[in-house]
């Protein structure tokens, strides 16, 4: 299957880790045109780096971007589209909201989660549009969590504002649809990231347990047994972002190792 993604101008939020990171270095190997942005320079520095080193893509950059910051959003968009012509595919991400109950949280709080994980992808698709209605196609994934399907312990902030993006999603996917632009939404399950053994972490202090014994009973609850590789997710963003992908619109799809129960 030919993916057609050899010199596609994409740009992926939030990827100097974890899911991001590998996704944006999975286009790389497909020869596409990458952008990536996160806060820390230093760290976007290097991850560029390793990423043209072990892909042999020189076409990759990066640029510094707090996706909470509606001007950093549009600086981004507008570099990446200067640089590459136009933008092809938006792969939507966000560092994750703080871990916590309802009573854990004041206005402050939940306002920050919202601009952090609703907000912020709202405000790129809006600077990304131009460029693929222009061009009549284009590709957006939304990364939000396993809690599209079913809510996660703890993670009230996270399980509210993923659910407002499949909403987003799936109303543009039918606004959209007649310009030849697809979207669609992933949760990752248990992906072995930072974010990852920093929740195990947080869950083995509630639990007084030992986080190597925590990160053990939490795969084990997993059908495959395991924690999935960020590659595996990035797997199914770079499909569905390809060429590809020409009908799958508007669909909210874990990668999990089954671990969501819900239908
Ligand atoms: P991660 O390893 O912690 O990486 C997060 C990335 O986001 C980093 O590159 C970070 O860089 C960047 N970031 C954080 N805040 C940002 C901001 N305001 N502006 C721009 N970039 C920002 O997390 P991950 O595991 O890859 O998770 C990615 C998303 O998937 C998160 O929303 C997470 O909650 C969700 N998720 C992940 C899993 C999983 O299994 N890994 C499961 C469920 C949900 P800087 O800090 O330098 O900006």
């Amino acid at each position: 299957m030919n993916l057609g993604l050899e010199g596609k101008s994409v740009v992926v939020l939030a990827s100097s880790k974890g899911l991001g990171k590998a996704t944006a270095h999975l286009f790389a190997e497909e020869g596409a045109h990458v952008f990536i942005a996160s806060r820390n320079e230093s760290e976007l520095e290097k991850t560029k780096n390793e990423i043209q080193k072990e892909t042999g893509n020189a076409h990759v950059h990066y640029q510094v971007c707090d996706i909470t910051n509606p001007d950093s959003i549009k600086q981004l968009i507008a570099k990446a589209a200067a640089k590459h012509g136009t933008i092809d595919i938006l792969v939507n991400n966000a560092g994750g909201p703080p871990a916590g109950l309802f009573d854990d949280f004041d206005d402050d709080a939940w306002q920050n989660a919202f601009e952090l994980n609703l907000l912020s992808f709202v405000r790129a698709i809006r600077e990304a549009l131009p460029y693929m209605k222009k061009q009549q196609s284009g590709h957006i994934v939304n990364i939000t969590s396993s809690s599209i399907k079913q809510t996660l312990d703890n993670l009230i902030l996270s399980n509210t504002f993923r659910a407002g993006i499949v909403g987003l999603a799936k109303s543009l996917s039918q606004e959209l649809a007649a310009d030849n632009i697809l979207i669609n939404t992933i949760g990752p399950g248990r992906i072995a990231t930072d974010r990852v053994t920093s929740l195990d972490q947080i869950t083995a202090k509630k639990q007084n347990m030992d986080p190597d014994e925590q990160r053990k009973k939490s795969e084990q609850s997993i059908p495959m047994q395991r924690y999935g590789e960020p590659d595996e997710f990035a797997k199914m963003v770079v499909f569905l972002c390809s060429q590809a992908n020409t009908y799958v619109t508007g669909q909210t799809l874990v990668v999990d190792g089954g671990l969501v129960k819900a239908l």
